[in-house]
């Protein structure tokens, strides 16, 4: 691609103040542009890097035996009704109606209308195990939008369901699934820890989260130095000091949703006096209790942390709804738990039979019997992969791509004097098969440098008067700075010899 030819610039100046590097490097280098609050264009350098992104998804997709499909941004509410997210999730779910008065949702994740692909072309346990992945857009309407890919609202998710007879099916599938992440993230560049987390919106009995930690994330792990154990705060456990009996009291209204129905109650929680209130375990609770609505909803509902000593007022239920804290003692040996902040990059989900049992997805087993399909879900954050891979690979100048990601390997200078060589090298490249991007521009050579450096491809092949005395090519290393000048007729093994070794 020759520079002359794209459609924007680079620009001096972040077009929007961000606090986020990686984020404002994108706007600086012409990777992506903002649209609306949490909505962005993906210009050509974005698009590429997000196309060798998804390139390295789809081998190790393919590699599980995973068949790529692709299902629509756009579904029938219907299908939300029947597993029962149209009522559980609130204004973050996108909602429409049509010219004929039909509800419509914008794809929050697919869950159902896999479920429902299921339901129809799968009959016998002889077609199980399966898995289906696609590469799509998604929406989540969220209240807060922010640091650019990382909180957008609408996004690129890498997302695939597994399809089982049993749950040792389901537990291989999801196996394999945290294997090949760990090798995709290998591949991308991104370090990455996998944590206990909430099953969340998604419904089902487990789930892991793929954590990149760095201070601009907004999720709280708790990580124990002495076992290993590992979580996200929402549902990270700890073992409870023993208190003096000073308690705290939280009042507050909760909304029991059952079936279509929204019905008000008053929730108590009792904490220990020093303890801080953990409202993922609380709404797991609450979400308990509407599986049993007792005959009074008026009746005030009183939830007691098991940490609380002493406690001689109302109890309706004693469990865990405490956060854990930084110091706080690890439940399995004892050692201090320390915090870290993190982004979620991936999740992976064991769905079981929630979605199946709810839409009547079933096979026929070897005896006859009907039973429901077991479902996985597991899904990446493509583009929130691109704003993590921008926050991890940088420096003052600008963006250091790894190679394999790189939305081109090399970046072609042409400065004075070097320009009709300049050509035909930047020819000679791409019949190589190397990605090239070549400033043709009629620039001056500070703006040149400049622009490489913030862009941040591997290798820097600058062209010259100068360069063509001094013997031929200067090639400049993005990630380490080392230069050498290299004879223009040893000019493609350097480079492909260069680029095989990354
Ligand atoms: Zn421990």
């Amino acid at each position: 691609m020759k520079m002359s030819r794209l459609m924007n610039e680079t620009v001096r100046e972040a077009p929007s103040v961000t606090e986020v590097k990686g984020h404002e490097l994108l706007l600086r280098a012409g990777f992506v542009r903002q649209v609306a609050a949490g909505v962005f264009s993906y210009l050509h350098l974005g698009q590429r890097a997000l196309q060798k992104l998804e390139a390295i998804m789809r081998q190790e997709m393919d590699a599980l035996g995973g068949q790529e499909i692709k299902m629509p941004l756009v579904h029938p509410a219907a299908l939300w009704q029947a597993s029962g997210r149209w009522y559980e999730i609130d204004a973050e779910l996108g909602r429409l109606v049509d010219r004929n008065g039909r509800s419509l949702t914008l794809a929050l994740s697919h869950e159902e209308t896999l479920a429902e692909l299921a339901r129809q072309e799968i009959r016998s346990y002889r077609q199980l195990p399966q898995l289906a992945y696609h590469i799509q857009t998604k929406w989540r309407d969220d209240p807060r939008p922010r640091a650019g890919l990382i909180r957008s609202r609408e996004f690129t998710m890498l997302d695939s369901y597994s399809l089982d007879a049993d749950d040792a099916g389901l537990a291989a599938q999801y196996q394999a699934h945290y294997d090949a992440y760990f090798r995709i993230f290998a591949r991308c560049g991104l370090p990455v820890l996998a944590v206990e987390a909430d099953v969340g919106m998604m419904g089902g009995t487990q789930a892991d989260e793929f954590m990149y930690l760095t201070p601009i994330g907004e999720d709280t792990l708790l990580l124990c130095d002495g076992c290993g154990y590992r979580a996200n705060r929402q549902v990270a456990t700890f073992r409870k000091p023993e208190t003096g009996g000073d308690t705290q009291a939280m009042q507050f209204v909760a909304e029991l949703v059952v079936g279509e129905e929204k019905l008000e109650r008053v929730v108590t929680a009792v904490l220990a006096h020093h303890s801080q209130l953990n409202e993922t375990k609380l709404v797991h609770l609450l979400d308990a209790q509407r599986l049993r609505p007792t005959a009074d909803q008026a009746t005030d509902l009183w939830l007691v942390d098991d940490g609380v000593t002493g406690w001689s007022g109302q109890v309706d239920k004693v469990a865990d709804i405490a956060a854990a804290q930084d110091g706080d003692a690890c439940t399995s040996c004892g050692q201090p738990l320390r915090t870290v902040r993190a982004v979620e990059v991936a999740n992976i989900f064991k769905l079981g039979t929630r979605y199946s049992r709810t839409m009547g997805v079933t096979f026929v087993d070897a005896h006859g019997v009907a039973q429901p399909i077991v479902m996985g879900s597991y899904g990446i954050g493509v583009t929130r992969l691109l704003a993590c891979l921008a926050e991890q690979h940088h420096d003052a100048a600008g963006l250091v791509w790894p190679v394999a990601i790189a939305p081109y390997q090399v970046h072609l200078l042409a400065l004075r004097g070097g320009l009709e060589t300049a050509v035909s090298l930047y020819n000679d490249l791409q019949q190589a098969g190397i990605d090239v991007l070549f400033d043709d521009r009629e620039e001056r050579p500070g703006v040149k440098f400049n622009d490489a450096d913030l862009i941040g491809l591997p290798l820097r092949l600058t062209l010259s008067q100068r360069s063509l005395a001094a013997g031929g090519v200067e090639v400049k290393i993005r990630g380490d700075g080392e230069t050498a000048v290299v004879p223009l007729n040893d000019l493609l093994n350097h480079v492909t010899a260069w680029l095989a070794e990354q």
